[in-house]
């Protein structure tokens, strides 16, 4: 057994846990994988997919018991992330962001918002986490959406851009500022937006590098009134509910990167394996093999430190902001370093869109970009090093 196989077999799952994720596996092996390439061609949304996931019930195991979810540890939840992406990184990420986008709800909702809002994600629902604007990307405080309280109801202005699942959420959960209070960190209040609510528009989808089955949208609000019981928390309770949200969804966008990390890498040593060039195997040239030592190496440090933090947030940690950082960065670096040295060693054919190494590296890239590009996460780190 290698020794990545070896570390899979460690993860501290119950008996419940490691019967879904059978069944996870067997439905990212049969169905999702072989579909991944047609829907990259395509960039249609994979609805089939989604339909199965919900099939097996798999929003249930984020959502509380009184809300009709069935709640499984936060090391299942990221396994099941990185198994669906190995298969499908557009429907793994699409999955991943319904957890990103309700966790906040469950983690700061009343017991009256829980109770009404998370059944829609219980019965398949999916959502968006609306943070970034045209003109706030990296420093999402400077967000310009307004929240202007208007009786019952909280009137929404702005735009939002790149929203995962965008196009098709059932519940958005939305940053903006609050019209009442002056300084724009303190204003930033968190609103869930349900579906159809008037002034809401998906203005367009975009046409992506990769993850090209993903919806990202980008929204407009104009007069938008949404009841102020969807408000999370009180007005100016944002950035809080933000951060603590974010620290919670990078993981999970390691284990999306490490997902299509596994995938290059064993596509690659399947391939070194079969590939025979001046009448050996591919395997067998010693520079070949100094490559997939570094491969494999890093790739099950990485991972061990994605099951450290999860091991982390199961015990309730509160202070893992930095643990979650240096994963985000390595995983999302990793991802896009062996999805390239993938393609360098399936040569030519690398290139080709024959092999899924090549899409493999497009779906990669992202990874270093959102939730905070690697620059910011590199700053975090640095800075958390530096005395008070
Ligand atoms: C496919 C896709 C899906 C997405 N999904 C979502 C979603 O579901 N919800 C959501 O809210 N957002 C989403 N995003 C947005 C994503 O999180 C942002 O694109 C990301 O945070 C970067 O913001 P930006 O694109 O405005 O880049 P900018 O912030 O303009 O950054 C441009 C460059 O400058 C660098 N830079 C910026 N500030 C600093 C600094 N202080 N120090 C050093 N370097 C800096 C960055 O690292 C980057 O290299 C998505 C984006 C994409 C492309």
């Amino acid at each position: 057994m290698n020794p990545l196989t070896r570390l899979d077999q460690t993860l501290p799952l119950n008996d419940e846990e490691r019967m879904l994720l059978d069944s996870v596996r067997a439905l990212a092996r049969e169905r999702i994988a072989p579909r991944a390439a047609g829907f990259d061609r395509s960039g249609e949304f994979p609805h089939e997919n989604v339909a199965a996931i919900n099939a097996l019930g798999l929003n249930a195991m984020f959502i509380p018991e009184d809300c009709g979810g069935a709640p499984m540890s936060y090391t299942a939840y990221l396994e099941c992330v990185r198994e669906l992406s190995r298969a499908c990184a557009s429907t793994g990420v699409i999955w991943a962001t319904n957890f990103h986008a309700i966790k906040p709800l469950i983690d700061f909702g009343s017991a009256e918002q829980k109770q009404r809002l998370l059944p829609v994600m219980v019965n398949g629902g999916l959502a968006s986490l609306t943070i970034t604007e045209p003109s706030a990307g990296s420093d999402a405080t400077g967000m310009k959406t307004a929240f202007t309280p208007d009786g019952d109801h909280v009137v929404v202005d702005g735009s939002k851009i790149f929203i995962t699942n965008g196009a098709h959420a059932d519940l958005y959960l939305v940053f903006g500022k609050w019209s009442e209070i002056d300084d724009g960190k303190a204003a930033i209040s968190a609103l869930v937006i349900e579906k159809g609510t008037p002034g809401l528009t998906v203005v367009r989808e975009e046409n992506k590098m990769g993850l090209r089955a993903s919806s990202t949208a980008a929204l407009a609000f104009d007069r938008c009134r949404v009841p102020r019981a969807n408000l999370l928390g009180a007005p100016g309770d944002g950035l809080r509910i933000l951060l603590a949200s974010l620290n919670k969804s990078r993981p999970s966008v390691a284990a999306h990167a490490l997902g299509i990390a596994r995938a290059a890498f064993e596509d690659a040593v399947q391939y070194i394996n079969d590939r025979r060039q001046s009448g050996r195997r591919i395997v067998e040239f010693q520079g070949i093999q100094f490559m997939l030592a570094d491969m494999a190496t890093d790739l099950a440090l990485c991972e061990r430190w994605l099951w450290h933090v999860a091991t982390m947030v199961d015990h309730d940690a509160t202070d893992f902001g930095i643990e979650a950082s240096m994963l985000k960065l390595r995983a999302s670096d990793l991802a896009m370093r062996i999805t390239t040295d993938a393609v360098q060693l399936f040569g030519g054919y690398g290139y080709i869109s024959d092999y899924r190494v090549e899409r493999l590296m497009r779906d990669a890239k992202i990874t270093q970009i959102w939730e905070g590009t690697n620059q910011i996460h590199r700053q975090l780190i640095g800075r958390s090093f530096m005395r008070k």
